[in-house]
C-alpha cells in the first residue's frame, strides 16, 4: 500500500509498504480521512518526537475510516464499522492513571500511520480510545 514515511527532518517519502498485520486485539482501518495537526507539523519540521514517533515510521495520527479487519479477540467492533481512533491509550497502571488523571499517564501508548491506505489500531487504543461514528454523521465518505 502507498504510505508517507517520515525518515527525518522534513524528509517524508511516499513508499509502498506492507499492510500492517493485525494481532488478536487490534483492528485494521481503511483510512477515509487523515488530517494534519500541529504536532504532525512539529514532528515533520524536527524529524522526530521524543515519545510519539521514531523514524522511519508512517506519519499521521488524526484519522477516521472503516474497519476492514478485526483481531480474533475483538468483541466490540466488527468489519464495516465507521470509527475515529485517537492516537494514544493510557496504561491504567501508573500513579496518574490510578488517580484518574489518565491524560497525564507516564506510559502512554502512541500510534501513528494515518498517512496510508490502512492503519492498524493497537488493542489498547481500540479498547478505550476508538469510537463508532454514528450512521447519521456526515463527513466521512462510506465505502
Ligand atoms: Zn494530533
Ligand atoms: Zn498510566
Amino acid at each position: 500500500m502507498p504510505a508517507a514515511v517520515l525518515y527525518g527532518k522534513e524528509e517524508l517519502r511516499i513508499e509502498r509498504v506492507a499492510v500492517p498485520a493485525v494481532g488478536p486485539s487490534d483492528i485494521l482501518v481503511q483510512v477515509k480521512a487523515a488530517l494534519t495537526c500541529g504536532t504532525d507539523l512539529k514532528v515533520y519540521r524536527r524529524g522526530h518526537h521524543a515519545r510519539m514517533i521514531t523514524p522511519p515510521a508512517i506519519l499521521g495520527h488524526e484519522l477516521a475510516g472503516d474497519i476492514v479487519e478485526v483481531g480474533s479477540a475483538v468483541k466490540h467492533f466488527q468489519v464495516g464499522n465507521r470509527v475515529v481512533a485517537a492516537n494514544s491509550a493510557p496504561c491504567f497502571k501508573c500513579f496518574f492513571c490510578w488517580c484518574d488523571q489518565k491524560n497525564l499517564c507516564e506510559n502512554l501508548l502512541f500510534n501513528n500511520g494515518a498517512y496510508a491506505r490502512y492503519v492498524k489500531i493497537p488493542g489498547p487504543i481500540a479498547d478505550c480510545n476508538t469510537h463508532r461514528i454514528p450512521d447519521h454523521a456526515d463527513g466521512v465518505p462510506t465505502s
